[in-house]
């Protein structure tokens, strides 16, 4: 064998470090069986995934989409981007669907969420712009702020007076603020109260409002378009982030917005016009999927009673639980504590993972329980019981 080379030598120290603090994460060797998950010979049901409506555990579902298919309209790949010959007829049908859906001027559909988060500052940002950033803000979206112009803050967490001070320090030396947040946060679990936004908005000039919902999209509202639509805020949310590959079941995600900002998306944004388009098969079932979405309200109903039920039997049980939603985190403290409360529910039969930092902060490494409208009601009381 050859001496390693000193960047390998370096890494492997690095790698040596994480696994010394419980930080290494390696590919998991797990197989899935429908809504289960198959781990060292054992079968357990899935909570660590994003199906949260079931939708991609969902066989019938997939015949019917499956029946109307043929060889010469299943188009697997989009062979260029979207600028050039990648636009097919159902990305422009999904566009117009979801500008219809949310009441907006234009919607974009882009690859994933990712380059979303990671493209629009970066292009719409400038010197004179202020982000205004929840600090539990996805990673995407972090390295969106540090790729753009713009002036980044982040503020602490849903803390809205903390916010407001911000605003009044430095609203008047920029054009536009940008305040970013989710809906509901993925490790967390809990919410923004959006007519606090809004009203922020109402009272300082030039703020924009973004928000990302790729955990709420699918779940919430009567139509299961996301927080804003059950919040009433709808029309005052000026760039509005989902994506397919969570409650969808899908791939890919969207921005909806005014028709001048996605124009210059299309022009200025590198993540999506340095990539090739989703493949049409995939727009055909995001499509399919919703047109659909209206309807799931029984599942979206479900699943927010399953939520209350969890975290009820979390607190009864003293943990540590932010949460508001069907993400429930069981806040254990160091990543080595977290994994042996994964491994104890994984031995009940219930596949959940530990999170650790960089994922959360130093000392707040947990368990996160993703519920699906998939599992059974025993199986949900078995769960509580094994807390
Ligand atoms: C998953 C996620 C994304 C990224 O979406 P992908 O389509 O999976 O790339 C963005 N924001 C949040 C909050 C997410 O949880």
């Amino acid at each position: 064998m050859s001496t390693p080379s000193p960047l390998e030598q370096r890494l492997q120290a690095e790698l040596e470090c994480l696994k010394e603090k419980g930080n290494y994460r390696s590919l998991p060797g797990t197989e899935r069986e429908g809504e289960f998950v198959v781990a060292d010979g054992r079968k357990m049901h899935n909570l660590s995934s994003n199906d949260y409506l079931g939708l991609a555990a969902d066989t019938a579902l997939r015949a019917e989409f499956l029946r109307r298919q043929t060889p010469e309209g299943f188009l697997p790949s989009a062979s260029s981007s979207r600028l050039l010959t990648g636009t097919f007829a159902a990305h422009r049908r999904i566009e117009q669907q979801l500008a219809g859906l949310y009441g907006k001027e234009a919607a974009l559909v882009a690859s994933c969420g990712y380059h979303l988060n990671a493209g629009i500052l970066p292009a719409i940002g400038h010197g004179r712009m202020l982000v205004l950033a929840d600090k539990l803000m996805h990673a995407s979206f972090i390295d969106g702020m540090r790729l753009s112009a713009a002036r980044c803050i982040r503020y602490r967490h849903n803390d809205y007076a903390q916010l407001e001070q911000l605003l009044a320090r430095h609203a008047a030396e920029f054009e536009s603020i940008v305040i970013a947040t989710e809906s509901i946060f993925s490790m967390d679990g809990d919410e923004a109260h959006l007519p606090r936004l809004t009203a922020l908005k109402r009272k300082y000039p030039g703020v924009l409002l973004y928000l990302d919902e790729a955990h709420a999209f699918g779940l919430r509202g009567n139509r299961g378009l996301g927080c804003a639509e059950e919040q009433g805020c709808l029309p005052e949310i000026d760039l509005l982030v989902g994506t397919f590959g969570k409650a969808l079941a899908s791939a890919g995600a969207f921005v909806v917005c005014s028709r001048t900002i996605r124009d210059y998306l299309v022009n200025k944004m590198r993540t999506f016009v340095f990539t090739t388009a989703l493949p049409p098969w995939q727009m055909e079932w995001t499509s399919f999927l919703l047109d659909r979405l209206p309807a799931l309200s029984g599942r979206r109903e479900r699943l927010g009673r399953m939520g209350h039920f969890l975290r009820r039997a979390a607190h009864a049980r003293g943990y540590l639980c932010p949460s508001t939603s069907h993400i429930v985190p069981l806040i254990a403290g160091t990543s080595s504590e977290a994994a042996k409360l994964a491994l104890r529910l994984q031995e009940r039969g219930f596949y959940v993972l530990p999170v650790r930092p960089p994922s959360v902060p130093e000392g707040t490494a947990r368990v996160r329980i993703s519920l699906t409208a998939s599992l059974p009601d025993e199986a949900l009381q078995k769960l509580a019981e094994a807390l």
